[in-house]
């Protein structure tokens, strides 16, 4: 039996064991140490940030960061459906609903025209600026664009069209956005409040798990710092709020510094993986598409794989996956879009034409950043015998 090549696995070769060694010779293994300030500078100099955060989870992260801007129960934020669950659910931790829109299809990311026309169609706006949901009556707080395999969102539009309509925050789902650009501005630097980053461990740099949130307003980010860190007052038992417990651990932060000391290295691999993969499949165009490229954004490719073009129902898909994992190819398929999940299904929505198109057809390959060259031709040759058969 052929191994198996994994779809992601972490590259820890670098001195994430020096480091942890350091952290159990030192006894910093919980939430105060060196590490966790260093990996907060690192981050914020990788993404363009004034201040970072570190946190135990992306999920965490999102959830912080919402709280951070004012997102309150009760209250709607619009997401785009087609992401990981987590962005829906840290909504939810809020008490609040997400609004579930639909994607554009040359980015999988917010369309900022869907979003104004939606904006203009379904909400009214107070005097205050306060912008409500005409049907439920819900307050609109905020919108979470997602940065969809790290791919930034047009976000000059999107924030632009949020700042036309009303007071709603700006709080990107950067997730594996870490190291993009958006017409040659770092991913943080785009007009968000805040932007979070996940460093779980099928994400291009890991702490095993973790999280960070940025931003470029220096109170904003204490806020956050804050409410991660029990909402603490000075040194005594003094708490001025419902905090959370979201704090990253020295530990985690020493395999993050590690991995943020090869960013750059992981990035050119990773998107040296998907140029391959989509040169390896150009003359197969009615077929299969790439994922998404548009020029004016400098994307993570934290995945790649492609979209079959050519299928005509998921169990086609489904059965050229299956016959990928059978020959030892870690294929997978892509999220499910939000508005299809249980907990969501009721959760405001615009049609989806875009995102329900699209999820299924999608097959995610092989790309860690340490994988052999000859590993990527043994997948390419498989992925083009089953999509000829
Ligand atoms: C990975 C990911 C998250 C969640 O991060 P965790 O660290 O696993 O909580 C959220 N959103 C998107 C788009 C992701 O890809």
């Amino acid at each position: 039996m052929m191994k198996t090549i994994p779809l992601a696995v972490p590259d820890l070769t670098g001195n994430e064991a020096r480091y942890l060694q350091e952290c159990i010779t030192s006894t910093f293994v919980s939430s105060v140490g060196p590490f966790v300030d260093r990996f907060e500078a690192m981050v914020a100099l990788a993404s363009g940030a004034r201040g970072a955060v570190a946190v135990s989870s992306g999920t965490c992260g999102l959830h912080a960061a919402l709280v951070a801007v004012g997102v309150e129960s009760g209250d709607l934020v619009i997401v785009p459906s087609l992401t990981f669950i987590a962005s829906a659910n840290a909504v939810a931790h809020c008490g609040a609903l997400p609004w579930l829109l639909d994607v554009d299809p040359a980015t999988w990311n917010l369309d900022p025209e869907w979003l104004r026309h939606t904006l203009e169609r379904e909400t009214v706006v107070g005097a205050d600026g306060q912008v409500r949901h005409r049907a439920s009556g819900r307050r609109v707080a905020a919108v979470m664009p997602v940065f969809t395999l790290g791919l930034p969102a047009d976000m000059g539009a999107i924030v632009a069209v949020v700042r036309a309509r009303g007071r709603i925050a700006v709080v990107v789902d950067g997730a594996a956005a870490l190291g993009a650009s958006h017409l040659g501005q770092p991913v943080a630097a785009l007009g968000a409040e805040l932007t979070v980053f996940s460093f779980n461990g099928n994400k291009t740099v890991t702490c095993g798990g973790g999280g960070a949130v940025v931003g470029q307003d220096p109170a904003l980010v204490a806020r956050v710092r804050h409410l991660t860190t029990t909402a603490r007052l000075g040194a005594g038992y003094d708490h001025d709020q419902v905090g959370f417990n979201y704090r990253m651990t020295n530990l985690q932060a020493a395999v993050g510094c590690a991995q943020m000391e090869r960013l750059a290295e992981f990035l050119a691999a990773k998107r040296r993986i998907r140029a391959t993969y989509d040169q390896a499949f150009a003359d197969l165009a009615d077929r299969v598409a790439p994922f998404p490229d548009p020029g004016e954004s400098v994307g993570t490719c934290w995945f790649s794989g492609f979209v079959h073009q050519g299928a005509a129902d998921p169990v086609e898909v489904e059965r050229l996956r299956n016959r990928l994992q059978a020959e030892g190819i870690d294929a997978r398929p892509f999220w499910k879009p939000i508005h299809l999940q249980k907990p969501y299904r009721n959760a405001p929505q615009t049609l989806q034409p875009v995102s329900e198109r699209l999820w299924w057809r999608v097959v995610t390959l092989p790309c860690a950043t340490g994988l052999p060259p000859e590993d990527q031709q043994r997948v390419i040759f498989a992925a083009r015998q089953a999509l000829q058969a």
